[in-house]
């Protein structure tokens, strides 16, 4: 058997929807990406969506519409991609990590009130593997500090804080639909806010900082002038992701509840294991099952972590880390003097860490068999 560590669910479904907007000629940005827009915002329960071509330039667009400054510091977790962080420094201004919590591995909120300067502008928390972070805390500190919530929901579609829905809570939220993310169309991203001159600006600047959107300038009845009111980016969506994102938004409940059941066979096939510590998560919110992060336990193996995934490897099972901590890589080492010795919870999980394989295509065999072979591992690897 072999079980690659993604594999997008796509089906006839998506090939006719791209068919047809192939076919229809228009191929950039234009009438499938305002349908999925609007779509995506019904979804999530946001007024305004605006689709862009990466879930990086969504966190770029909303650290440009609370207007960030160079030398602003921006709180985020260590353990995330580099993406939540790279943006912080388009703008010259600095990321300050933090720590996580062992179980969650979302941001520790408890060490963001002594991180807070008075060059502190935003905090973007991420939810780690789908799961909400502690919103309720977060939005409270940011409100009574006048701080701004970019959320990096990368990970969390569908998701719910309590009765809220992810892309309803923080100032702004930001999507991705990667091809490895819950809604893949290749490449996308989407910022959904509240606030209708945000999501205007993000307009805006997603496309060349012109006034409006261009591609009603070819339409009937559109005319041909425009202007450019500041400098813009290139990062609008086309039609051809668009036709992708429609028919994978169409199954998204069908997808989420794929993950939840695999997520809920893995723990019961886990439970009572020495060798593994299963996801913890908590009762007060709902997650979008994106990953199923297991930490190997030093002291009942003898073997690493780093071995333990070559074992999967030589089963023909497809695994990843998420994430080597960004205190760990040379650039914000370098550039910000982050130290290992100032994370010691994302140190601690990170050297345990393995993502196994959840997406909505594993047939039960799959399942099963990635079980049996962890728990095989864990047996002949004993201490
Ligand atoms: C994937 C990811 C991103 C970036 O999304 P892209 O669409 O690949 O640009 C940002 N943050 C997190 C946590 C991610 O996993």
């Amino acid at each position: 058997m072999q079980i690659p560590f993604h594999k997008p669910y796509i089906t006839e479904d998506e090939v006719s929807e791209v068919l047809d907007t192939v076919r229809s000629g228009w191929l950039t940005m234009g009438p499938r990406t305002l349908q999925f827009e609007q779509e995506f915002s019904k979804y999530v329960g946001s007024p305004h969506a605006v689709a862009v071509n990466s879930g990086t330039s969504a966190l770029h667009l909303a650290l440009k519409a609370i207007d960030l400054k160079p030398g602003d510091e921006v709180i985020v977790p260590t353990m995330t991609f580099t993406a939540t962080a790279e943006v912080v420094c388009y703008f010259n201004a600095t990321p300050i990590l933090v720590d996580i919590e062992r179980d969650t591995h979302n941001m520790d909120v408890s060490l963001i009130e002594k991180t807070i300067t008075p060059r502190t502008r935003a905090i973007i928390p991420v939810h780690y593997g789908g799961q909400p972070c502690d919103m309720d805390a977060i939005m409270e500190i940011a409100r009574s500090r006048g701080l701004y919530v970019i959320e990096d929901a990368a990970h969390s579609l569908p998701a719910w804080y309590g009765e809220k829905s992810v892309g309803t809570i923080g100032d702004l939220t930001c999507f991705s639909f990667y091809a490895t993310k819950p809604l893949a169309a290749g490449e996308g991203g989407m910022v959904t806010t509240e606030n209708g001159d945000w999501a205007e600006r993000i307009r805006v600047l997603r496309l060349h900082g012109i006034s409006k959107d261009a591609w009603k300038r070819y339409s009937a009845g559109g005319s041909w002038y425009y202007e450019v009111t500041e400098v813009g980016y290139k990062y609008n969506m086309t039609d051809v992701q668009a036709a992708l994102a429609l028919s994978q938004l169409r199954k998204l409940d069908f997808m989420w509840e794929r993950r939840k059941y695999i997520t809920k066979m893995y723990s019961e096939g886990f439970s009572g294991s020495e060798a593994i510590t299963t996801p913890t998560f908590r009762p007060d919110r709902v997650s979008s099952f994106h990953l199923y992060p297991i930490k190997i336990n030093p002291d009942a193996l003898t073997i690493d972590r780093a071995q333990f995934i070559e074992e999967l490897g030589k089963r023909s099972i497809g695994t990843s880390v998420h994430f080597i901590p960004l205190h760990r890589h040379p650039f914000y080492r370098n550039r910000f003097s982050y130290d290992e010795k100032d994370f010691p919870e994302a140190e601690w999980v990170y050297e345990r860490l393995i993502s196994l394989p959840v997406y909505p295509g594993m047939s039960n065999r799959e399942i099963e068999y990635v079980i049996n072979s962890v728990n095989d591992i864990s047996t002949k690897h004993k201490k």
